[in-house]
């Protein structure tokens, strides 16, 4: 159902840097790009080619939310894997809509309860349900007395201990063709026998299970809260990081010197929610504080100053999906990126759109609007350099663009009810 069309009158951000290109125009045709750039530059067109004229609306790249769950029910996150494999899969057919409607075209899940995103994948790829690009996950896989195992992850949790078990382990989860191993490293503050700072694997465990995901073509995440966690996932080769809460200037070294392949998702909107809305999980505030989500929060602004001090790529994303944190208000993240990492409005937009792209395409096809890469972009009644806020506002897409096909208002069930009259109006 896709075809040429450009778009003309539109403020762009290309994603390829921090500028913004007044006047600009975008052709896209099909699944792919032909054009972007200043309006001028577009030349004499075929009449024949649709045009629109945005009159000043902003376009910019897809976003790629780099820690999905779109398993996870917006349940409580103390008993994350108490739906059904049949509910999980029914929410998360809804999560993956709602995903793509809240503009992000891609998304890096990092666990998935009952292997739901391996079908969840399959029905977005063959264009029976909307959804954004998936790389998926299998289960998390710990060893004994991991946060994994620890009762709230039924139907999420693969233990397995010592090296050949977990190589054992990593094949099970090829032969399910899962794309990213999940793996914790560390613990949780609220997990009191694997804390946020305790290392659950040995070296040659994190070893085994990488060796083995990247000989037959995956790649790993792990869960790593603490500098030594961190220094064991960069040390042996994983791939993507999630969390790196509590750096030391030795780990956010190692991550400068693998900067060009490996990715950090610094996301702390679990520990924001938590502080925030810890009375609705029956718990007190100084119960979290005493759990160290307060000192958590504060070492990752620290930490995230010592990433942007070195140029370390980091997405964004991280733990939606749960009651504190619900689908659809994954954006959330480019506010704390600004206002509590203290970036620039257009550094938290490369973070979601050129680093997270490049973290899922690693041939480069997504994430820059650019000739020749995926039409995947958004078109925003609003202007996220002068307030990024407005990301979370999904009435302010005009149009979600994946792979050229064009969706409006993914998010409410609203639309698809309509008037008694408007059956014979089409
Ligand atoms: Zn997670």
């Amino acid at each position: 159902m896709t075809q040429a069309v450009v778009f003309t009158g539109a403020k762009l951000f290309t994603g390829v840097d921090e500028s913004v290109i007044e006047n600009a125009a975008i052709w896209i045709d099909n699944e792919r790009i032909v054009y972007a750039g200043p309006a001028d530059g577009l030349g004499t067109l075929d009449p024949s080619i649709k045009s629109i004229d945005l009159k000043g609306q902003f376009v910019m790249p897809g976003m790629t939310e780099c820690h999905a769950h779109l398993s996870f029910t917006d349940a409580n996150p103390f008993n994350l894997g108490a739906q059904s494999p049949e509910e999980a899969t029914l929410t998360a057919v809804r999560n993956a809509r709602v995903m793509l409607g809240s503009g992000f075209t891609s998304a890096l899940s990092f666990g998935s309860i009952h292997k739901v995103d391996l079908a969840l994948r399959s029905a977005i790829n063959s264009g029976a349900i909307p959804g954004p690009r998936l790389a998926a996950a299998g289960k998390d896989l710990g060893v004994t007395g991991s946060t994994v195992d620890s009762g709230v992850f039924d139907g999420l949790e693969q233990i397995a201990d010592g090296p050949w078990a977990l190589r054992k382990a990593v094949r099970e989860q090829r032969r399910d063709t899962v794309d990213i191993v999940k793996i914790f490293i560390d613990g949780e503050g609220v997990c009191e026998h694997a804390t946020q700072h305790e290392l659950s694997f040995h070296d040659d465990e994190v070893a085994a299970i990488v060796d083995e995901a990247h000989r037959h073509g995956m790649r790993v995440a792990c869960h790593s809260r603490s500098a030594a966690g961190v220094k064991q996932a960069v040390k042996f080769g994983v791939d993507f990081i999630a969390h790196a809460n509590f750096l030391d200037e030795e780990a956010a070294d190692m991550l400068h010197a693998v900067r060009d392949h490996v990715y950090v998702g610094p996301g702390i909107i679990w520990e924001l929610g938590l502080i925030e809305h810890c009375e609705s999980l029956g718990l007190t505030s100084d119960w979290v504080r005493q759990r160290g989500y307060e000192e958590e929060v504060e070492a990752s602004i620290r930490s995230v100053q010592m990433m942007l001090d070195r140029d370390i790529r980091m997405m964004v994303g991280g733990d939606y999906g749960i009651s504190v944190a619900p689908h659809g208000t994954y954006a959330k993240d480019l506010e704390v990126f600004v206002d509590l990492f203290g970036m620039s409005p257009a550094k938290a937009l490369l973070c979601a759109t050129r680093d997270g792209g490049a973290a899922f395409d690693t041939s480069g096809m997504l994430g820059t609007l650019e000739k020749g890469k995926y039409a995947d972009l958004l078109i925003v009644n609003g202007d996220p350099i002068a307030d990024i806020k407005i990301l979370q506002d999904h009435s302010k897409f005009s149009a979600i663009i994946k792979g050229g096909v064009i969706y409006r208002d993914l998010i409410h069930e609203s639309t698809f009810k309509i008037a008694p009259e408007a059956i014979f109006t089409g």
